[in-house]
């Protein structure tokens, strides 16, 4: 056989490979779509690897790495303000922990079932890879819809929850943190009850603690402003920069509160944002303080924004944000926000940069929309990778017992998302595909895990 004989049949093999694996995934877990769309988007880009790398074939890296090691469903009772009992289903996905303990965020929504929780704790597997830090990736959550709920009520469930989830995590096990629905206030509760049951102290366990009870400097922020670094270097690369762009970023939580901070900080003016029953739309520039005290502080609409700034318009329908004109497009909200159709939108309206804040935001036919179109695309992945990135370093400041400051947090996050960026940048380079973000994230992840893995034997 000539060389290119060998290329040309180590290609077939892992297009096969591939193939087959995806198949026996959509056997295994039927309906589960966000699932087989995220293990779907791996896929794709995993060709050239197993092709350049078959020892990962025989390895069976692929059949173990979309297996979760480890899924936990439970019950949670508790009752409500009226004294009924109310019983939501509780998940912890724990994915893979080769490169360390299991980390992950905890997601209360009404959405939360099977498919959800696997395919966020899949994402986290390569999203913490790529941070370059010692942990594995998980989720968990639950179906418990906290809008409308008292804050006793918040509280009694949270622990319940607590409960049975201190079972199964610890500082070198599995150490959760917060995302949709879960803030401080809800892992201040866990924390609490974990704590309680130990009959100790252990402040490792969870992160995004409050700063002044454990938790570290610059953790709300991180993500948000991640995703913003990211974009940055992104942009820089074409010699585009936020200083003078018009931004909108879907979304008013944690994520896209941070992320219009930074936008903001770096020059840009931001005109939209959204939470699921509507979006306003601000031609001056959204303002950040109405912004933080309706959303952070009162717990509060987006529509009552308008209140405050009369010429701002407010649309019901979420999805409409994508229709207003802007350079940079940042979907910070939750996943499947950004379809083919507002994908056609915004290119319509000359988009120049799409950053996932959200995990998966955007589907699979809206990022090979951008992609054709040569809009810049920063993937999920790589993009927000910033949370995660400062749990760790909470993690550590936890076990050193020290904290940092806000400046020195920021300035690690910085690194690290200009690391992250870069080894995108060179592993689509070293596999056939210069510039294309999603491939490299995906690819850059996936070796770091793939070689633990090898290196730990099979079982
Ligand atoms: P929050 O709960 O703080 O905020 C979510 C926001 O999105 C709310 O404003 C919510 O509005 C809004 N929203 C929900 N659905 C829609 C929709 N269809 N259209 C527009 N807005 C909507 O969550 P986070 O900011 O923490 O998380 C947001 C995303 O970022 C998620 O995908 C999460 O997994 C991801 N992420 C979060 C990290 C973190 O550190 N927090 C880390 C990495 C990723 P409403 O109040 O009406 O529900």
């Amino acid at each position: 056989m000539t060389r290119m004989d060998v290329v040309q049949s180590n290609k077939n093999r892992a297009n096969d490979y591939v193939h087959e694996v995806y198949e026996l995934v959509k056997k295994r877990n039927p309906d589960e779509k966000e699932f087989l769309q995220a293990t779907r988007e791996i896929f794709d880009s995993l060709r050239p690897v197993f092709s350049q790398h078959p020892h990962f074939i025989e390895h069976g890296i692929l059949e173990r790495i979309t297996e979760p090691e480890r899924i936990i469903t439970f019950r949670v009772a508790w009752e409500d303000d009226q004294g009924k009992v109310r019983v939501n289903r509780g998940y912890r996905v724990q994915f893979n922990s080769d490169l360390g303990p299991y980390k992950g965020g905890i997601r209360f929504h009404p959405s939360v079932n099977s498919s959800i929780m696997k395919f966020l704790a899949f994402e986290q597997i390569f999203k913490n890879a790529l941070t370059g830090q010692p942990i594995g990736g998980g989720k968990g959550g639950s179906d418990f819809d906290p809008k409308g709920k008292s804050e006793r009520e918040i509280m009694r469930f949270t622990q319940s929850f607590a409960t049975e989830l201190s079972r199964h995590i610890g500082p070198d096990r599995d150490v959760p943190a917060g995302d949709i629905g879960v803030g401080k206030r809800e892992i201040g509760y866990m924390f609490g009850m974990y704590n309680r049951l130990r009959g100790g102290y252990e402040a490792g366990v969870f992160t995004g603690k409050d700063p002044e009870h454990g938790g570290s400097l610059g953790r709300k922020e991180a993500t948000g402003y991640g995703t913003v670094y990211f974009v940055e270097e992104m942009l820089k690369e074409k010699g585009l920069s936020f200083k003078g762009s018009t931004v909108i970023v879907s979304g008013s939580g944690n994520v896209s509160t941070y992320a219009i901070e930074k936008a903001m900080q770096l020059g840009a003016k931001v005109v939209a944002c959204s939470d699921s029953g509507g979006y306003i739309y601000d031609k001056d520039g959204i303002n950040l303080e109405t912004l933080k005290q309706l959303k952070e502080v009162e717990n509060k609409r987006i529509w009552e924004y308008t209140k405050f700034h009369p010429h701002a318009e407010y649309h019901e329908d979420c999805s409409g944000i994508w229709s207003v004109p802007c350079d940079i497009a940042l979907p910070c909200a939750t996943q499947n926000e950004l379809d083919e159709i507002a994908a056609h939108t915004l290119v319509a309206n000359s988009v120049k940069a799409i950053g996932e804040g959200a995990n998966m935001p955007c589907t699979l036919e809206a990022i090979h929309l951008f992609q054709e179109h040569g809009v810049l695309f920063a993937p999920a992945k790589a993009a927000n990778a910033g949370g995660v990135a400062v749990s760790a370093m909470e993690m550590s400041q936890n076990s050193m017992r020290l904290s940092w400051s806000t400046e020195e947090v920021d300035e690690r996050l910085k690194g690290i998302m200009k690391n992250i960026y870069t080894s995108c940048m060179d592993a689509a380079d070293r596999y056939g595909r210069p510039g294309d973000l999603v491939m490299g994230a995906n690819i850059a992840g996936f070796l770091k895990v793939a070689n633990a893995m090898v290196s730990h034997g099979i079982g």
